[in-house]
Parts: C-alpha cells; structure tokens; sequence
C-alpha cells in the first residue's frame, strides 16, 4: 500500500506527455527524464501510417498536457479524430504543447504535385526524417521547447538533458560514420521507402521498394522487376520492417541470393533496441554494416 501510494504521489506534478510513435516518446524521455510521465500511442511493432486506435487513447489525449507528432502527414490516417474526440485546447492543433517533430526539419521527398489518386501516403513529403541522428538533434530541440512552456520551473533540466542528447548523438555519430564508410555508395532494397534520410547520412542508396508506391502493398509484377533489377545490379540486401509481411521479403532474397536484415524506426521494434533512440541506431548501424559486408 505504501508503495502505491508512493507511485501515485511520484507521478503528481510530472507533464503528462503523449507521443505518437515510440521514437518520439523514446526522445522525450530523454528530455524530461522524471520530470515527465511519457506514453506513445502506437506500438514499436506497428507501422506508423495505420495504427488501430484503441479504446483508451482518446481519454490519454484528453489528459495530456503535451503531444508529439510526427507530422507531414505520418499519422494522416488516424491521429485526428482521436483529437477531435479528445477536446484538449492545452494541445489543439496550433497549442504550444503540440509538438509538431518536423519543425525545421529538411524534408525530403517533397513532391511538386499532390495526387493521392495513385495512393501516395507520402504527399507531404517523407515523414520518415527522424532516423537520420541529425534529425533527432533538431526533434529533441523542440521537444525541450515544449516542455519548458509546459513547465517552466524546469527548464534549467531540461535544457541540460536536451544538451547532453545532443552530445552523446554527435559522439556516437563519428563512429556510426566510420563503420558506415567502407559501404559509401552501396544499394540496398527497403520494403517500404522509409529510409532516405538515412541513406543520405551514411551514404546509401535505398531507392527500390517492395511496395510498388508507399502504402500499396507488393503486386506480381512490380515484385518481378524488382527481382530483375537487383540480379543486374547485384543488389544483396533488404531490409524489413517488423510490421511487415515477411514473405514476400523472403522470396525475393530466395530469388536474388539476397540477406534480409530485420529493422526497425522505433526503440524496441525490434530485439535489443529497447534501450532507447541511441540504441537503435547502433543496432541499424551494426547490422546494416555487416550484411553489406557479407553480401560483398
Ligand atoms: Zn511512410
């Protein structure tokens, strides 16, 4: 009982913080350390665009005092009438606790012309920009702005927490290069067109897809010119999201004498990433570097 009511009291007066994704709570806790109580909404094994909305979620919205959101249309599909449900004005669309990620992030893929008719869930660009570790740097900014006008008793922490994020990404960053280097210019097939800011940071090309568009799932004939194409570029390696569909994945290895590398966006998506943002990242970088050195 004296435990519980410990737990209870501990959890008084910490900012009630609602992320989307598991990428961005994993970086909010970095920030408010136990100055927040930090809960995402979809699972480290869910894909991002289409998340089942559960039960609960409109009441945690309803409490939160903060949300982060991707943005640039990641969530499109299911985030907004959960708001709606929710009639939360601390974090209403314009709301300074509405973290919108992509705030002076460098998108990519931005297209000249709208037509979601062909199925593009990218039409805002891609959303996928925090799993370049420089992205991650300029997310962690605006969350540490966000939580200081949430509290701003605090915001000594949290721009303490905020700096040494920051420090640790560029330390580990000098590393994660140099394992990276003898792999410039190497290709790789991704299942979904998720990792662009990612190849241009290490120097990748990550530019065939399983799904012919993203969001539409693989057809006969697109997965066929797939094949084709990595036998004549000797392409060895894809890489496979954990919420996906494994199979089709696997026959084109078969077909191709390519490896699959299990991957992940979210701190825990897949095993040994538990530990958070850095984590996962050396995890991408490890296993990312030995497949294509194996496949050489
Ligand atoms: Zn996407």
């Amino acid at each position: 009982m004296a435990a519980l009511a410990l737990a209870a009291q501990s959890a008084i007066g910490k900012i009630n913080v609602v992320a989307t994704t598991a990428d961005f709570a994993a970086i909010a806790r970095e920030i408010g350390g136990d100055k927040v109580q930090v809960t995402a909404l979809a699972k480290p094994t869910e894909d991002p665009h289409f998340i089942d909305a559960k039960p609960g979620f409109i009441a945690m919205l309803n409490r939160a005092d903060v949300l982060i959101e991707g943005g640039a249309a990641l969530e499109h599909g299911w985030l907004q009438p959960l708001l709606q449900g929710a009639r939360n004005p601390k974090i209403s669309g314009t709301a300074p606790g509405h973290v919108h990620g992509n705030d002076g992030i460098n998108m990519l893929g931005v297209p000249t012309s709208v037509d979601r008719s062909r199925g593009d869930i990218h039409a805002e660009g891609n959303p996928h920009y925090l799993i370049d570790p420089m992205n991650a740097k300029i997310v962690a900014a605006n969350i540490a702005e966000a939580f200081s006008k949430a509290e701003p008793k605090s915001y000594e922490i949290y721009r303490a927490n905020l700096k040494a994020f920051q420090e640790k990404i560029d330390a580990r960053m000098l590393e994660w290069q140099k394992q990276m280097a003898p792999h410039k210019g190497a290709s790789l097939v991704a299942y979904h067109d998720s990792w662009p800011y990612f190849a241009e940071r290490f120097g990748l090309k990550i530019e065939m897809f399983l799904e012919p568009k993203p969001g539409i799932p693989p057809t006969p004939s697109h997965v066929a010119s797939l094949v084709q194409k990595m036998r004549e570029q000797k392409v060895r390696v894809i890489l496979v999201d954990a919420y996906v569909n494994r199979r089709q994945a696997d026959s084109v290895a078969s077909k191709t004498g390519a490896v699959t590398v299990p991957v992940s966006h979210f701190p825990g998506g897949v095993k040994g990433t538990e530990g958070g943002y850095i984590q996962l990242v050396d995890y991408l970088v490890n296993s990312i570097s030995q497949a294509l050195a194996g496949a050489k």
